[in-house]
């Protein structure tokens, strides 16, 4: 009986967990950190600033600035952007809550625009309506590795005198027109979160061409204290240095940025991984009218964070809950990237409604993140393939 469900007390398509994510470890990363723990240094040495170079120069940045989590590099971000009470800053609802926070953090507002159904990116075409003379940022997500068109995003930016912020937590080693992602926006930020594209556990960056952001995002993720002669307004002695903003403990350690430097030697070899899998997963799925995978624009060149499917709701009896309950219950790790973030009760609280970007609040009822990471081997993917099948089949409607 392997057609009956797993979750009708079938048999299940495996025997362990399949989880939607991991991090991929190896004997190089554990003796990268290792080595840093034998040495002088285990926070704020000289291992931060070669990972830092080591970002920019894989993305082709004059800079780049670590971070605690990807969170504080945006809000980092969002501070040297200049960000305070009365902005606004229009932000993508189809992504993590913090791509928002760090709004919040600096007193600002959030405007959500709506999305694009096929990509999950902000609509390009919707952001200018919400454009005024408060409006001093945007804030898209490069969705599951993707960024928009960049091009023409800037263009509209420049037109306005408006910041980009490109939330790439999904994106380190993504391609725009060939290039690395992180190269358009003002500033781009990458998080290395165990599940994203390389992790150093927790940890952030954001990545620039413009000095004076890179200077303010320095000082920010460590107290706004300096010791460059250059910046300080008195000097006591060699032991002096002077607080000139008001910033956080934001910093990344050394023990981290040297897992870091490791695995950014691995990241081209993850996304190979990825992509192959992904192109497994689209042709497998290539003649099923019950879901749609992410459309790829010509333009881009996807690392793959997330393999994100849309249930086609109207050829199915089952709802997504039912469908990913029952993905589960075949030990398939599923998940739903995102809940548009201004319907999280906190957000409904601020006076955010239902019904303010109708596309993601479609988008949201029908998607479904299956199992992609570069440690999975083509058997798991073929159990995710013919768990989707089984459980699709299932829940089709055969009303022809
Ligand atoms: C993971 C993620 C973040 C936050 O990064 P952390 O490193 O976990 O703080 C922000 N935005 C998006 C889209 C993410 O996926």
């Amino acid at each position: 009986m392997k057609d009956k469900l797993a979750i009708f007390g079938g048999q299940a398509q495996r025997e362990t967990y399949l989880p939607y994510g991991r991090q991929s470890i190896s004997k190089e990363d554990e003796e990268a950190v290792l080595n840093i723990m034998r040495g002088d240094y285990l926070t704020t040495g000289p291992t931060i600033e070669r990972f830092e170079e080591a970002v920019a120069s894989c993305v082709g940045t004059d800079y780049a600035v670590a971070f605690s989590s990807g969170t504080a590099a945006l809000h980092g971000a969002a501070f040297a952007a200049g960000i305070q009470a009365e902005d606004e800053v229009i932000v993508t609802p189809m992504s993590f809550a913090a791509s928002a926070n760090c709004i919040l953090y600096c007193g600002g507002k959030a405007v959500f625009s709506d999305i694009c159904k096929e990509t999950m990116n902000l609509d390009i075409d919707k952001i200018e309506e919400k454009i005024n003379h408060k409006t001093k940022m945007i804030i898209p997500v490069a969705f599951a590795g993707q960024t928009l068109d960049m091009d023409k995003l800037m263009t509209l930016a420049n037109k306005h005198n408006l910041t980009v912020l490109l939330d790439g937590a999904h994106a380190l080693g993504s391609k725009y027109k060939g290039e690395p992602v992180g190269r358009k926006a003002d500033m781009t930020m990458f998080s290395f979160h165990p599940v994203k594209p390389i992790t150093t556990a927790e940890g952030g960056v954001i990545v620039t061409n413009n000095y004076e952001l890179y200077q303010k995002m320095k000082l920010f993720c460590s107290h706004g204290i300096t010791r460059d002669r250059e910046l300080m307004t008195d000097d006591h002695g060699p032991w002096y240095y002077e607080q000139i903003l008001l910033g956080y403990n934001y910093r990344l350690t050394d023990l981290q940025a040297a897992l870091g430097i490791s695995q950014i030697k691995r990241l081209d070899e993850f996304i190979l991984k990825r992509r192959a899998i992904v192109s497994y997963y689209n042709k497998a799925f290539k003649n099923l009218d019950t879901l749609q995978p992410l459309l790829e624009k010509e333009y881009s060149e996807s690392g793959y964070h997330i393999y994100v499917i849309q249930l086609q709701l109207d050829k199915l009896n089952g709802n997504r809950k039912e469908i990913f309950q029952a993905l589960q219950a075949e030990n398939i790790g599923v998940n739903v990237h995102y809940l548009p973030i201004y319907l999280l009760p906190y957000y409904r609280e601020l006076g955010y409604e239902k019904g303010l970007c109708p596309i993601s609040e479609e988008v949201y009822k029908s998607i479904i993140t299956l199992p992609l990471y570069p440690d999975m081997n083509m058997d798991d993917a073929k159990d995710v393939v013919s768990a989707v099948k089984k459980v699709l089949s299932y829940y089709e409607k055969n009303d022809e």
